[in-house]
């Protein structure tokens, strides 16, 4: 689709990994290192646009990222997290799925994880 930032990466194969339906490439804003984004090779808005065989896809290249950053970067945990819509956070209008690894004492109470989506309901006492 033409304006979209995402298949233009992917049109100029700037992708590190890559199978029949998806690719992925490094974050340009790593939020940690070895931050990767997965996307459909289709332009779809989210999600929830995808068909099973491009979710597969995505989540095929989720697990051999996942062995890569282990072996690179050696994190002690992953935040893998979907934003679908304005509301949600999503600023390019083409799925994208984050991998995000983890490190121990990379925040001080890292409690909640993707929780945090709102930040003061993050942290929370178990009922
Ligand atoms: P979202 O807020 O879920 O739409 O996330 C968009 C993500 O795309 C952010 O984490 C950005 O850092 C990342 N991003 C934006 N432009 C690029 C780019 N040219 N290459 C790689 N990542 C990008
Ligand atoms: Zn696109």
């Amino acid at each position: 689709m033409e304006n979209c930032k995402f298949c233009k990466i992917f049109q100029e194969k700037k992708i590190d990994l890559e199978n029949e339906l998806a690719v992925a490439f490094w974050d340009a804003n790593p939020v940690s290192k070895g931050h990767l984004l997965v996307i459909t090779k289709r332009h779809v808005k989210d999600f929830f646009e995808t068909t099973k065989e491009e979710r597969n896809a995505m989540f095929e290249l989720i697990d051999k990222a996942k062995k890569i950053i282990d072996e690179k970067d050696k994190p002690t945990g992953y935040n893998i997290g979907i934003n679908c819509g304005i509301s949600a956070g999503q600023t390019i209008m083409h799925i994208h799925i984050h991998l995000i690894p983890r490190y121990d004492g990379d925040t001080e109470n890292p409690r909640g994880g993707v929780r945090g989506v709102i930040p003061d309901k993050r942290d929370y006492e178990d009922k």
